[in-house]
């Protein structure tokens, strides 16, 4: 193992472990709601060191939450994020939006997954918390990306990137405000949501409380006044003898004071009912003539134990099958004060306590439950569904669910979610007052909260990109209007390109500058241009000269001897196809070594140009070439020419030579010279080469010479 791959070992590792501790203590936002961070760990070794190194820092990390959560999944779930991160990084792909990919397509499904199988989450509340892992998932990233770009030493791991494009400016620029933002307004929004939920929480349950005071007070009163109703009609007959009649009125009377017992009765020592209110309830007992109390509690406790009593409640029996409170006093007469000749009782009517309930109709949502000593209840609002006489039972939610009040579950015991919020408080004679408020609706206003702040965030993330786009186009637009424009193949040449006014001050001037450098690039290139061609055409001029002087004899301008030599299988070729003549007749000056010995080699010369200049007047033809063939030797080929012409026209060349009268520029010297020619004339199938002919020309020369000098040999060719 390198020591780079120990370097990544030991970071991965370190990491790790870091993240394994931040894990074990989990921001707790609401409810079971929590907010963990260990997870950047891992993140940051996926964007550093790619997918296998951090699936095992995920295996370190996620063993915090294993621990806190106690639940294996989070192995799997977190397991594969780390894959999928680090994977994305390989492909270059900016871990947001690998994030976002990864929640939205993997994640939280596997997350409702895991929830639908594994726990017994109420389904409201499942898509509220598969969203919330998301978002967790996006902050711990973001954190992650955040922590790379501000940790200097992390970088040296970048070069590790395999497949790294080159990013566009917008890229760059939308992904650094995403980043940004996404941080920002998640960490704003749970910061101050949280704060938010808190408050509320501890108003609703302060309202909760005050609610509970308030109608434990007010059940207290009632119950008191009615308690003190009994007492006083107890005390009232005790002091003053009655008939039976008006005993009836006044129990009547009371009656209609206190609506809130549903009957009142009095019986005697044996337990009688000798008076009641309603007054039909006595001719109904008429028709059971054994109809006694004396079993009852209330009689024995108010006739034999003689005193005030309240008691638990139960089914009234023989008036009515209502659940009752019976409350009963004895009388005494004056002359037996220590032994009660009967008592006095009267049954509270529990559907009275709906007076109190509504009393608390302004939190509508608040629901209270009245409970006895044995725990029965008394009364329970309506909408709870829990029938008086029954007994009250509870239990309270599951220790993973924090709340910063009491909470408890009525109709799911086995509910993880708690099903109210409650307070509760004892009145003077042991009965328990509930004030319940549900606890859903709390945790509907949180979801509604972060479901805002998710869609907030959604919102700027859209404005973000269409924001970065416009500024980075403000940037890279001109840049490439001015690449193109300043191209050595522009797109588009005729089309003029200016900077527009929206486009930063540094683009202006670069495109002022770079305007400037060409125009006087352009301004170069004409110069050069200029130069290359007069250069050119002073070259090709020297070249025609080269070329003439290759060709043609510098002192007379006549073809020399190597043109002609080049130019004759051509002319030969030509005649011998059309079956033409040539003439080929070749010229030596007399005596011209005399002419050079006596009037110099200058004249000798100028002799030489004048013989040419006379060749050239004399024989014009296109089709003739004059040449120099040497020394004072001149050569002339004749093709197509007119064979009986021929002969006398070089005659009469050699005879106009020898009346031209040669006057030197300088000494004024005059001077003349003659030719000697020899001059054949044959078929062009004669020979191919020029020499051939020269030979039998310079034989006729020779015989001109030896005959005199200046005078013309001609002969006629015969085909060999
Ligand atoms: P002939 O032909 O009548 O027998 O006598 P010649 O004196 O002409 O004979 P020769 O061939 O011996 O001499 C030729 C002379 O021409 C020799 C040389 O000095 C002269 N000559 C050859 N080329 C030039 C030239 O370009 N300029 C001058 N001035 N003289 C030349
Ligand atoms: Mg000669
Ligand atoms: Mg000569």
């Amino acid at each position: 193992m390198g020591k780079v791959e120990k370097n990544k070992l030991l970071l991965a590792s370190v990491l790790g472990f870091i993240g394994l501790i931040i894990n074990l203590y989990p921001i707790h936002l609401f409810a079971n709601i929590q907010l963990i961070l260990g997870n950047i760990s891992y993140v940051v070794v996926a964007i550093l060191l790619g997918p296998w190194y951090a699936l095992y820092t995920a295996a370190i990390t996620v063993t915090g939450l294993m621990i806190v959560w106690d639940s294996p999944h989070v192995y799997f779930l977190f397991g594969v994020e780390a894959l999928f991160l680090g994977f994305a990084r390989r492909r270059d792909i900016y871990a947001l939006y690998a994030s976002f990919g990864f929640w939205l397509f993997v994640g939280m499904p596997l997350f409702y997954l895991y929830i639908f199988l594994f726990t017994d989450l109420p389904s409201s509340h499942i898509a509220f918390v598969i969203l919330k892992q998301g978002i967790n998932g996006l902050v711990y990233t973001c954190l992650g990306s955040i922590l790379i770009i501000l940790t200097p030493s992390f970088w040296h791991f970048k070069s590790k990137l395999k497949d790294q494009r080159r990013r566009t400016f917008n890229a760059q620029l939308t992904y650094t405000f995403t980043l940004v933002i996404t941080v920002a307004l998640l960490l704003a929004a749970l910061l101050f949501n949280n704060q938010f939920i808190e408050r509320q929480q501890a108003l609703l349950y302060h309202n909760i409380e005050n609610s509970a005071d308030h109608l434990g007070l007010s059940t207290q009163a009632y119950l008191n006044s009615h308690r003190q109703a009994i007492k006083n009609a107890a005390a009232w007959l005790s002091l003053n003898q009655h008939s039976m009649e008006d005993e009836q009125i006044l129990l009547s009377q009371l009656h209609g004071n206190y609506p809130g017992f549903i009957t009142m009765l009095l019986a005697d020592r044996r337990g009688s009912i000798i008076g009641a209110s309603p007054a039909s309830l006595l001719s109904s007992l008429e028709n059971l003539p054994t109809f006694s109390i004396r079993d009852r509690n209330y009689f024995v406790e108010a006739f034999i134990n003689q005193r005030n009593y309240t008691s638990p409640v139960f089914l009234g029996k023989g008036f009515g099958q209502d659940p009752i409170v019976a409350i009963s006093a004895p009388i005494y007469r004056s002359d037996t004060p220590h032994q009660p000749i009967g008592i006095i009782e009267g049954s509270l009517d529990l559907k009275e306590f709906k007076v109190i309930d509504h009393i608390n109709a302004s939190s509508d949502n608040q629901s209270i439950v009245l409970i006895d000593n044995h725990h029965r209840v008394i009364y329970a609002t309506d909408n709870l569904n829990i029938s008086p006489l029954s007994e009250f039972t509870y239990t309270l939610p599951s220790r993973n669910y924090i709340t910063p009040f009491p909470t408890l579950n009525i109709a799911h015991s086995d509910n993880m979610a708690p099903e109210y919020v409650y307070a509760n408080v004892t009145l003077e004679n042991g009965w328990q007052l509930f004030v319940l408020n549900p606890f859903r609706p709390l945790v509907e206003l949180v979801e509604g909260m972060y479901l805002a702040t998710f869609a907030i965030l959604f919102l700027a993330l859209l404005i973000t990109i269409y924001i970065s786009h416009v500024i980075s186009g403000r940037l890279t637009l001109p840049l490439e209007n001015i690449a193109s424009k300043f191209s050595t193949a522009p797109e588009n040449p005729h089309v003029e390109y200016s900077v527009d006014s929206e486009s930063p001050q540094e683009i202006y001037s670069l495109f002022q500058r770079l305007q400037q450098s060409k125009s006087q690039l352009i301004g170069y290139q004409l110069e050069l241009e200029e130069k290359v061609a007069l250069r050119t055409l002073e070259l090709e001029r020297a070249n025609n000269k080269l070329q003439a002087l290759a060709e043609k004899d510098s002192l007379t301008g006549l073809y020399n001897r190597r043109y002609a030599e080049n130019q004759f299988p051509a002319i030969q070729e030509l005649c011998q196809r059309s079956d033409e003549v040539i003439a080929i007749a070749l010229l030596d000056l007399d005596k011209f070594k005399f002419i050079n010995d006596t009037y110099g080699h200058d004249g000798g010369d100028l002799t030489l140009k004048r013989v040419a200049e006379l060749l050239c007047q004399e024989f014009k033809r296109e089709s003739d070439i004059i040449v120099r063939y040497g020394g004072e030797e001149f050569l002339l080929i004749m093709p197509l020419c007119n064979a009986l012409k021929i002969e006398g026209h070089l005659e009469r060349f050699r005879l106009k030579l020898q009346e031209i009268v040669i006057e030197h520029p300088k000494d004024k010297v005059q001077l003349q010279v003659t030719t000697s020619i020899g001059a054949v004339i044959g078929n062009g199938s004669f020979g191919a080469s020029l020499d051939e002919w020269v030979k039998q020309a310079d034989i006729n020369l020779y015989q001109a010479k030896n005959a005199g000098r200046n005078r013309l040999v001609f002969t006629t060719l015969k085909d060999s």
